[in-house]
């Protein structure tokens, strides 16, 4: 079942057109990546999809929902999230701190004024500490918690992202070069990462990423675009074999 789709979308910035096009759907639960040579339109993608930009022409439909017009934080209050290629979180608080923020836009009571010092609020304030706790432990930066983020190390200030991302209780969440930077074993761990979110908390994953053996290994389908437009689309195997692929990247240095 589709969960997400993207229909004829394009994107244009004066005479540049990043995003020409593209159509394609994500099933719920899917690991679903999108690959392509530096520039082709990835980010812009994700930043459609989430409303940081207004399509020029296409739609972008949410469990059957049209998501036109609306604002990122309404999208994101559907369900839809994402972590960026720039930072998410605050450098300058603690690892901790990071997670009440972001639940704290999960648990926001109506009317603050009758809400502030009542019962509830000290109720979720307690849930809003044990959730922040069992996602640090699950991304295994539990012992971090207290540690200001500037000083993290960088797979786990990518763990604290993906944590960030999860506390806000999405049903999808689109994750743009989550491995960048990291060497095998933390872009292992991070995999890892990724296929725990789908198999133990149901949520679908939309994956930028330009390491081709973690995106072969995790993805359950992959869609190329290269200048916007769609290249392929298909499993792994039927993506690592199609001719179109091997020379758009043949004939582009990738990042
Ligand atoms: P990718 O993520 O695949 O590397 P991007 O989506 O970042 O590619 O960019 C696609 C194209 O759109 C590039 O040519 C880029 O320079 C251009 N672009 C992206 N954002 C903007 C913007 N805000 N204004 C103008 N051009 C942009
Ligand atoms: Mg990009």
């Amino acid at each position: 079942m589709a969960i997400l789709e993207v229909k004829n979308l394009t994107k244009q910035f004066g005479g540049l057109t990043a995003v020409n096009d593209l159509s394609f759907h994500v099933n719920k639960e899917e690991i679903f990546s999108v690959i392509g040579p530096n520039g082709a339109g990835k980010s812009t993608l994700f930043k459609l999809i989430t409303a940081y930009y207004q399509p020029t022409k296409g739609s972008i439909v949410f469990k059957g929902k049209d998501l036109k017009g609306l604002k990122p934080n309404q999208v994101a209050k559907l369900g839809v999230v994402r972590t960026f290629q720039e930072t998410t979180v605050y450098k300058e608080m603690t690892v901790y701190q990071n997670l009440l923020i972001s639940n704290h836009l999960h648990f926001k009571a109506s009317d603050f004024g009758e809400y502030f010092n009542s019962r509830k609020a000290r109720e979720d304030h307690k849930e809003m500490e044990r959730r922040a706790s069992e996602l640090l432990d699950y991304f295994g930066i539990l012992e971090f918690r207290d540690e200001q983020v500037s000083n993290l190390q960088h797979g786990h200030l990518r763990a604290l992202e993906m944590a960030v991302a999860v506390s806000a209780d999405p049903e999808v969440i689109l994750l743009d070069e989550p491995f960048t930077g990291m060497n095998e074993k933390e872009t292992q761990t991070a995999l890892e990462m990724v296929r725990g979110i789908r198999d133990d908390r149901k949520i679908t994953i939309v994956l930028i990423e330009h390491d081709m053996r973690a995106v072969m290994s995790v993805s359950d389908r992959i869609v190329v675009v290269n200048f916007g437009g769609k290249i392929a689309e298909g499993k792994p195997q039927e993506i690592q074999n199609n001719q179109d692929v091997i020379e758009a990247y043949l004939g582009k240095d990738e990042d």
